[in-house]
């Protein structure tokens, strides 16, 4: 019902970000090769998302603002062993319920359908272009819940979240091609290429990207993949250590630490590096259960994982100055 929608909507909605993250997330899911997202006041006024993907059915569109709607998880089993970003079917509900929502959709066979929905209300449910994709806006955020309006922060900040999400997404995803447009400014723009160091340029500049190190190393249960900055182009803040789990970004102290302990001695106090790692793993090692939005994982056998993250960046820096 549309009370559960709008408290569960706390939940998975906590800021303009959030809604572009799932929203992406959902594009990515469905096949995209090109994903574009435009926002007009740190995403408060406007969010729209345009994607070339799959597109959803007329019969299925109705279906995905359910509550728990979800095309993704077919039996129980399949909740520990995760592919696709989604599973929860828990966004789009959510996110309609303190929205203005259209989205205009389709498979590429046949019409395409467009929905307007206000608060979760449906407005219009009618034929639309046959277009494949989906072009989905959401505006007037948190219309109908001050509460949450008045928590947000600057729209700067805001704005910087949303960034962070879409870099996040481009790195993870450098077989998309990614555009982020505010208010008619282009921050964010992939070519989809597949080579991570072009999704790193793009977000931090060819010139500290030419100062990178490669890195490569396996375990019995893990990969590691990533790029290191030189110690010398050290941040002042942990957020430039940026890391994957089987293409999904994740938050993980312990990882961060480990990561920081193989520059060791090579940093400055109070001076972060910046890293790009990718971790592959068995997804049977992986709960990312954790929390609705997904950032937070548990892992078994961390600590096999934190010495060889570790060891292979003081490897690297070994190598470089032989
Ligand atoms: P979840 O992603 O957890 O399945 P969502 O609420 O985010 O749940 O989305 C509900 C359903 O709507 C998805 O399972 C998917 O079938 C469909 N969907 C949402 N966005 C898109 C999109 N951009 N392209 C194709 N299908 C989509
Ligand atoms: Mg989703």
């Amino acid at each position: 019902d549309s009370l559960s929608n709008k408290i569960n909507a706390g939940e998975v909605v906590e800021r303009p970000a959030s809604v572009v993250k799932e929203l992406v997330e959902n594009a990515i899911d469905a096949n995209s090769t090109n994903i574009e997202v435009e926002i007009e006041e740190a995403g408060l006024s406007k969010i729209r998302i345009i994607d070339n993907g799959d597109g959803i059915e007329e019969d299925d569109v109705l279906r995905a603002f359910a509550r728990h709607a979800t095309s993704k998880i077919k039996d129980e089993n399949d909740l520990f062993r995760i592919k696709t970003l989604g599973f929860r079917g828990e966004a789009l509900p959510s996110i309609a319920s303190v929205s203005k929502v259209e989205l205009i959709t389709s498979t590429g066979a046949g019409a395409g359908t467009r929905l307007v929905l206000e608060g979760g209300k449906q407005i219009t449910f009618e034929p639309a272009p046959s277009r494949k994709g989906t072009d989905f806006t959401v505006s007037n955020l948190f219309f109908n819940t001050p509460a949450r309006l008045k928590y947000l922060k600057t729209i700067h900040t805001e704005l910087g979240n949303i960034t962070d999400v879409m870099n996040r997404l481009a790195l993870a995803h450098p077989e998309i091609a990614m555009k982020l447009i505010h208010n008619g400014r282009t921050l964010l723009h992939t070519t989809g290429n597949g080579d991570a160091r072009q999704v790193l340029s793009a977000i931090y500049g060819f010139n500290i990207v030419k100062k990178m190190i490669p890195i490569h190393a396996t375990s019995l249960d893990f990969q590691l993949d990533g790029y290191l900055a030189l110690p010398e182009l050290t941040r002042a803040s942990r957020n430039y250590i940026s890391t994957m789990v089987n293409g999904r970004f994740i938050k993980n102290y312990g990882i961060a630490n480990a990561v920081i302990a193989g520059y060791h001695t090579l940093l400055p106090i109070g001076r972060f590096p910046l890293v790009f790692l990718n971790i592959t793993m068995d997804p049977i090692l992986i709960d990312v259960n954790v929390h609705p939005t997904k950032m937070e994982v548990r892992l078994s056998k961390e600590q096999d994982l934190f010495i060889l993250i570790t060891e292979t960046i003081k490897n690297a820096f070994r190598k470089q100055t032989l």
